[in-house]
């Protein structure tokens, strides 16, 4: 029998589902996508401003992709990565191209979380340190060493986590963990990374890994000066500084990268998400000349099954072509633009709207229960009821997003257009309304 064809299968009797109390889980069956919709079996349609998890970039069912991957696949499904691979050549020479000059070769990987995890282990053979500063809002994957060097609370289950992880205090300017405000700050929180360094002895730092914007710990977008200033650190201390673009790149920002709003080259980039949209599974680590150096005549000892998967290269190859011919990224920007002008008018109007960022589609709104305390609408790795509701009652009028804690997260496909982008705002503003009734 073929068991394609066989009756509805109840999917929560064999599969364990992620993040999830199992017998909570009560999962909807989505049948299609198409641009920045998808349907569920119902046939409900639900726009997406969360780009599933912030990867979707380019939308659902890019006919490119969809082409391109077909192609592949009728030429060459799979083949060992120490064999030559034109897809991968092409892609791994692309990334060379579209990322800042000093990045110089690529390994590739399946995801965000094992490309952090071997640029970890790249940082410490080259630099041969061992410890690696990490900030406490942040989230680099699920993987052992990825979670071990994410500060999210998502690390705590998977704690004692690996050795050498030194947290930092983070750039959260509405909440400044050093009571200041930018720009009279002097951009303390860089220079409380400078302090750290000096305490735990920079001799045995290999690495510092940041989210250039951070991501799903509540998008913390830092002043220039703090991104120059980290990086001049790290120079300083022979400390090799990691952007991980796993969110942040690929257009997300209104820019190819996160790094390119601060002008700054960081010694190794991680990627994924966005490279393909997601189609096929794929990581990148792209590391600068004097790194792809050091491997000339060392081992490299990384290493993966479907490293430079074929499928997923073809996939990403398209995707960037996409980007480039179809001005993807300038319209990410153009509507970036247009969310940060809904977002003033949302702070402006709603008494429960602590804080709202953006760059580019990569913004975010903070509720407060009260705006002169800051107490947020629902406490750090906590639920709350009226968070709950927003989302629930979003969900039940079309709309998908991502909601954390006190944040409501706006990360859209990148082709998203403006009545579309004026349509969702329009709904998340009506809620806004029903929260500010029930803190009142
Ligand atoms: N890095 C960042 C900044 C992320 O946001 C994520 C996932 O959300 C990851 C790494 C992990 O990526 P993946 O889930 O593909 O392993």
């Amino acid at each position: 029998m073929d068991i394609r064809q066989q009756q509805h299968v109840n999917e929560r009797d064999y599969v364990l589902f992620p993040w999830s109390v199992q017998s909570k889980v009560n999962p909807i069956n989505i049948v299609k996508g198409e641009g920045i919709y998808f349907w569920d079996d119902k046939g409900n349609r639900y726009m997406d401003f969360a780009s599933q998890l912030v990867n979707l970039n380019i939308g659902f069912n890019h006919p490119k992709v969809i082409k391109a991957i077909k192609e592949q696949a009728e030429k060459l499904c799979y083949i060992a990565p120490s064999f030559g691979n034109e897809a991968r050549a092409k892609l791994a020479k692309k990334i060379v191209e579209i990322t800042p000059s000093n990045i110089s070769k690529c390994f590739f990987t399946t995801s965000g979380a094992d490309a952090n995890e071997n640029a970890i282990k790249i940082a410490r053979f080259f630099t041969g340190k061992q410890k690696i500063i990490a900030r406490y809002r942040s989230y680099h994957g699920a993987t052992f060493g990825a979670i071990s060097v994410s500060g999210d609370p998502r690390r705590f289950a998977a704690e004692p986590a690996l050795n050498g992880i030194i947290r930092v205090l983070d750039p959260y300017c509405y909440r400044c963990p050093f009571d200041k405000e930018y720009p009279q700050c002097h951009i303390e929180c860089a220079e409380h990374v400078r302090e750290i360094i000096q305490f735990e002895n920079p001799d045995s730092i290999a690495a510092m890994i940041i989210e250039p914007i951070t991501g799903s710990n509540g998008i913390f977008i830092p002043p220039v000066e703090y991104m120059k200033r980290i990086r001049e650190i790290c120079d300083e201390y022979g400390i090799l500084l990691i952007a991980d673009e796993v969110m942040t790149g690929f257009g997300r920002t209104g820019e190819w990268f996160g790094v390119n709003l601060y002008g700054i080259e960081p010694d190794i980039m991680t990627m994924a998400k966005g490279c393909n949209s997601g189609y096929v599974p794929l990581g990148i680590v792209a590391v600068s000349s004097k790194i792809a150096e050091y491997f000339e005549d060392k081992m490299l000892y990384c290493g993966l099954t479907y490293s430079g998967h074929p499928l997923a290269c073809a996939a990403a190859l398209a995707t960037i072509e996409a980007y480039e011919e179809e001005g993807i990224i300038e319209n990410a920007r153009a509507m970036g633009n247009l969310l940060t002008e809904y977002l003033k008018k949302i702070k402006m109007n709603h008494i429960c709207v602590g804080d709202v960022r953006n760059a580019g589609l990569f913004g975010c709104i903070e509720l407060v229960k009260d705006r002169k305390t800051k107490e947020p609408l629902c406490p750090w790795n906590g639920s709350s009821a009226i968070m709950d509701r927003i989302k629930e009652e979003l969900w039940n009028e079309g709309l998908y997003l991502y909601i954390r804690w006190n944040y409501i997260f706006l990360a859209p496909p990148l082709i998203i257009n403006q009545q579309q982008l004026e349509e969702g705002m329009k709904l998340v503003d009506e809620k806004l309304h029903m929260v500010d009734k029930l803190i009142s």
